[in-house]
């Protein structure tokens, strides 16, 4: 087994297909269901320099991989009805649910209308700052910025210096370099300050983002009046909580949601952690979510659902439709749970 893991391993998502190994692995890393994690939806763009390309599907290929499911005779249903299926250990049809993060427009616009033609529900995670038109979208202001410069002039732990971005691959590495830099700062207020500075040293609005892309609580109340749409949480600030002190974190976490229950006057009972990557959400935030009340909470980590996730119901995985790999054959791999198998180390529940 151990060699078959690492030949899996060292294989990328094309060569899982062509060897035929997800169908080996399906037995044991299938689950009993999946959720499916999604940003924007939209007609692809035609830029070459697309930094935050992983986070934007095509509709195409939202309907490919409902089609692929419907196919596979897999039952598309809302959180609640994972979390009842769950509770009950109903285990008798595999199921997917779909997630869309940050409330874009676009969720309105492309994915609603593809969800619609397979009368598929699906959630979607506000953040209340990205309703209310302050939202700050850095890592798509670090786009806007690195695309209209040609050098940027940065101080990385005290060292002035200037970074290229006068090629394609020159603003990609220095995307790279500034997005790995502000994660890593250990203060969200520090990454908040340098950002800012950033915008304003080349005459990017950071919050006319979230009012251009985000949907406002005016648009998001008949969108969530959809039979299809749950409207979940996503914080209020979109920080990384695990960066912000207990009790920050527990604002976070109960402000963001009642803001949303007020203006949208409905329950919200499921969260999705802002980055939700290690970095961003482990054992603290997992055991605030389910302090605050939430039924469900997802992260980014990769993985299917199991019958023991019943036990994890505020640390669930996802599998990332992931922009970057928009090819119909992938489909088979996604849901057979070999893919995100091989990237979270063939770990059926990952919650520490
Ligand atoms: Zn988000």
């Amino acid at each position: 087994m151990k060699q078959f893991r690492n030949n899996v391993i060292r294989a990328g998502l094309g060569a899982l297909y062509f060897t035929g190994a997800h169908y080996l692995l399906r037995p044991i890393f299938a689950g009993v269901g999946a959720i499916f994690m999604l940003h924007h939806v939209r007609p692809p763009r035609e830029a070459e320099f697309r930094p935050n390309g992983h986070l934007e599907i095509a509709p195409d290929f939202l309907r490919a991989m409902l089609a692929h499911l419907r196919s596979r005779g897999i039952d598309i249903i809302t959180l609640d009805e994972m979390h009842r299926r769950l509770a009950d250990a109903d285990f008798s049809r595999h199921f997917a649910c779909f997630t869309l993060d940050d409330g874009y427009r676009d969720s309105r616009d492309f994915a609603l209308p593809v969800m619609r033609e397979f009368d598929a529900p699906f959630t979607v995670y506000v953040a209340s700052d990205f309703a209310e038109g302050r939202g700050r979208l850095w890592w798509l202001a670090l786009e806007m910025v690195i695309a209209k410069a040609s050098s940027i002039e940065v101080s990385i732990g005290g060292a002035a210096g200037r970074l290229d971005a006068s090629t394609d691959a020159a603003k990609q590495a220095a995307f790279d370099h500034l997005h790995d830099w502000l994660r890593s700062l250990p203060d969200e207020h520090d990454a908040r300050r340098e950002m800012a500075a950033l915008c304003a040293r080349h005459g990017i609005d950071e919050t006319a983002i979230s009012r251009e892309l985000c949907m406002p609580w005016d648009e998001l109340k008949p969108f969530a009046d959809d039979p299809l749409v749950t409207i979940g949480a996503h914080t209020i600030t979109h920080g990384n909580l695990a960066r912000q002190t207990e009790e920050t974190a527990r604002h976070e976490l109960a402000t963001g949601r009642a803001r949303i229950e007020g203006m949208l006057q409905r329950p919200v009972v499921h969260l999705a952690y802002p980055y939700g990557d290690r970095i961003a959400a482990g054992t603290r935030e997992f055991a605030l979510a389910r302090a605050a009340g939430y039924k469900t909470a997802v992260t980014t980590r990769p993985g299917m659902i199991f019958p023991e996730s019943a036990e994890h119901l505020t640390a669930l995985p996802r599998v990332s439709l992931n922009g970057n790999y928009q090819n119909r054959r992938i489909l088979p791999v996604l849901t057979s749970g070999a893919a995100t198998a091989m990237w979270n180390g063939f770990r059926r529940i990952d919650a520490a």
